[in-house]
């Protein structure tokens, strides 16, 4: 096939297309960078990964500030130059129905057809709680609705297999994920988590409550102890006991960090394919090595 057949292929392909075939779907995502040398990095990460043959890549959308406007255009760059069908984030922070259904535009003309329907977090400041922007929306539930009606787009939602920070217990927070499913979300990516334990249950508890769509497992491999710390205060997400030691154990020498952080995300894919996993979303944070390791070392068939 040319290359210009498979960007044509590519672009007019939905995710949920791709899921549901036997095989787990391996899907990469990035952030828009904020400088020219970011983005040439950014393409030296994609070429790299290019050979993993990536189901999907997904773009986030910024929690604010100049980033948010690059979304649109990376995503179209990177199924036009790279020829891999690409998922838009989209928030409602900060952002009125009508702003976002201007983007939702963009994003239909540029031939974007995958969008993750995304709350948002709140932004910094003293409130720390999500308000909505006047004539905007509260929750991802609703954001889900104005993108399902806009244009036929294939659309994404969030799960928490621990639970969303916010959220008082898991049932409920899986009624609202039921919510946006219900609402047009054709499959549910998860926040990162460590311990399998807690993706079955959710998964299990989500398939008893009748959501029923794929379910893709959120992988975020680990290379620095510090800034894994970070991110899991962030998120809510738990490191388990047993990797934490080690992981600190050995926290003077990045070598070993690194190599203590791919075995386990290697062993936790192994046992999420051996499960039945949907699919795999590494948060790449837009560098290619361990991606590149964890994918190689698992050598599994996968959609794409
Ligand atoms: C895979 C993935 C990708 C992400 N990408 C981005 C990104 O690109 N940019 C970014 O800024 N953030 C991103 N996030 C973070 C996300 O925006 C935050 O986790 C945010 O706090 C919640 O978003 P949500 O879409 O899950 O919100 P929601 O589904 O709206 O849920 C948020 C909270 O509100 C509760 N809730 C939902 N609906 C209702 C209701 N009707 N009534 C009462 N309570 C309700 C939920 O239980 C939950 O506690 C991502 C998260 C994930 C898992």
């Amino acid at each position: 096939m040319s290359q210009a057949a498979a960007i044509q292929q590519n672009a007019s392909m939905r995710i949920d297309s791709l899921l549901g075939r036997g095989l787990p779907t391996i899907s990469f995502e990035f952030f828009p960078p904020k400088t020219e040398a970011g983005f040439a990095q950014l393409f030296n990460t994609i070429n790299d990964l290019h050979p993993l043959k990536p189901s999907y890549v997904s773009v986030t959308y910024g929690a604010g500030g100049s980033t948010r406007e690059k979304t649109v255009a990376l995503v179209a760059r990177i199924q036009r130059e790279s020829a891999i069908l690409a998922m838009a984030h989209l928030t409602c922070v900060g952002h009125t129905a009508d702003e976002i259904s201007g983007i939702l535009d963009e994003l239909w003309v540029a031939g974007v057809r995958n969008v993750l329907a995304l709350r948002g977090d709140p932004m910094a400041g003293p409130q720390g709680q999500f308000i909505s922007t006047p004539g905007g929306f509260g929750h991802a539930s609703e954001l889900v609705q104005l993108v399902r009606s806009r244009h036929d787009f294939c659309i994404g939602v969030a799960g928490y297999p621990e639970g969303h920070p916010e959220c008082l217990n898991r049932t409920r927070d899986l009624e609202m994920l039921k919510q946006k499913v219900d609402n047009g979300g054709s499959f549910v990516v998860t926040q990162l988590f460590f311990d399998n334990y807690d993706f079955y249950r959710f998964r299990d508890q989500a398939r008893k409550m009748g959501i029923t769509v794929p379910i893709i497992a959120g992988i975020m491999p680990i290379l620095n102890v510090s800034q894994i710390k970070r991110f899991i205060s962030m998120c809510g997400a738990k490191i388990p006991h047993q990797l934490l030691t080690k992981l600190e154990s050995v926290e003077q020498d990045p070598e070993a960090v690194y190599a203590a952080g791919i075995k386990h995300s290697v062993e936790q894919c192994r046992d999420l394919v051996a499960h039945g996993v949907d699919g795999l979303h590494f948060y790449t944070l837009n560098k290619s090595r361990a991606t590149v390791d964890i994918v190689r070392a698992l050598d599994v068939k996968h959609a794409y």
